[in-house]
């Protein structure tokens, strides 16, 4: 039996380095280690030894190995990070929560877990995902952390622990540790948990997803819970004071907004429309190339008179500055696309476009501009 598992609550201790291996870094092994192995979809526990940081905890047949940065003897102080420790015992303790409750309320088994970074996943077998799913497994949930049930640990002879309700069949053999959660769950396990329910606090769904025939929730519990709210409801604060509405009112004033931008951008439309066709009848007199500089104008505006002046007959070269990028359209004895691409390198120019129709652009506004100018001495010839 491993000492993290024998006794959860050692966070320092002293002991001596009994072996060393490079393997993609460097490892030693401890006469005695409370630290927790990766295992079983929980991660690692984090901490120290003699002050240098842990940076991965893993078992070998039945050796525990510590990487570390840097070569290490003799006698050593353990540190185990506290923090992340009942961090991860919160994420692991809710999966084993809400697997039970998956199974026991709608009859859904978990197929596989994974304590993340920053979320924890757990994969479903379960064909379709409700949202009325959903609030009977809060409901549930928040239930079952209020009713405050202990969460013991206790090992048993292979045979007693078969006769319990277990969750899954063990993986092991001989003597199984069995995790308990009031009567709400039985399970062979051999990871890190908190002490009772109520100690999870708080958990959120964050996610739900299909993967490879599974559902796949994804969850926050404890400590991220909580600061995933506080994140949320500053940015939910925040979207209210800009929208000047309430908070609960936020997504109507969003919807609102949306409305009203496509409505002006309908009669941006429009107006742009009759601007490209005033410009048009006023360039008609013009040369058959035109030129034109568009210092701060909307890129779309370009882009449409461009076409607008190939339509009736010219060759038009249209520079906008605010883009940095250049339009050529018209009909030419020319592929203009083709042409405009192989004649940008020398103004590092890059684009491309059909036949009638090229576009470019440019790191510099001189170089566009001068680009359009050597453009439209080639294209006048
Ligand atoms: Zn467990």
């Amino acid at each position: 039996m491993r000492l993290d598992q024998l006794h959860p609550d050692v966070s320092s201790f002293e002991t001596t380095v009994a072996g060393e291996k490079e393997q993609a870094g460097y490892w030693v092994a401890l006469d005695e280690t409370y630290f927790y192995p990766e295992s079983g979809g929980q991660p690692a526990d984090r901490g120290t030894l003699n002050g240098q940081q842990v940076l991965d905890v893993q078992q070998d047949g039945g050796i525990v190995w510590h990487k570390l940065e840097k070569a290490l003897s003799g006698k050593v102080k353990g540190e185990i990070d506290r923090t992340t420790r009942v961090d991860h015992a919160a994420q692991h303790t809710a999966q084993h929560v809400i697997s039970a409750i998956l199974q026991d309320e709608f009859s859904i088994p978990t197929v596989s877990f994974r304590t993340g970074s920053a979320e924890s996943t757990l994969d479903i077998d379960c064909p379709h995902w409700t949202e009325e799913l959903e609030v009977r497994l809060m409901r549930r949930l928040r239930e079952v952390i209020r009713e405050n049930l202990p969460v013991t640990t206790r090992d048993y002879p292979e045979e007693e622990a078969l006769a319990l309700p277990l969750r899954k069949a063990p993986q092991v053999t001989g003597t199984i540790r069995v995790v308990q959660i009031g009567e709400l769950d039985y399970s062979a396990c051999g990871g890190s948990h908190l002490k009772s329910t109520a100690a999870l606090g708080l958990v959120l769904l964050t996610g739900v997803e299909k993967v490879r025939g599974n559902v796949r929730l994804s969850y926050v519990a404890g400590e991220r819970a909580y600061t995933l709210l506080d994140r949320e409801r500053s940015a939910l604060v925040a979207a209210s004071r800009l929208l000047s509405s309430k908070k609960e009112e936020v997504p109507d004033a969003i919807l609102a907004l949306k409305q009203e931008v496509a409505t002006l951008e309908g009669q941006v439309d429009i107006l742009r429309e009759q601007r490209v066709e005033q410009d048009v009848s006023r360039l008609m007199n013009e040369e058959s190339v035109i030129q034109l500089h568009h210092a701060n104008e909307d890129v779309a505006y370009s882009e449409r008179l461009a076409k607008r002046l190939a339509d009736a007959g010219k060759i038009a070269l249209v520079w906008n500055e605010a883009a940095l990028k250049l339009f050529v359209a018209g009909d030419s004895q020319l592929h203009l696309g083709k042409w405009a691409k192989a004649n940008l390198s020398a103004f590092d120019g890059r684009g491309g476009g059909n036949e009638r129709m090229a576009q470019a652009v440019f790191p510099s506004k001189e170089q566009g501009w001068s680009c359009a100018s050597t453009w439209r001495e080639e294209l006048v010839k």
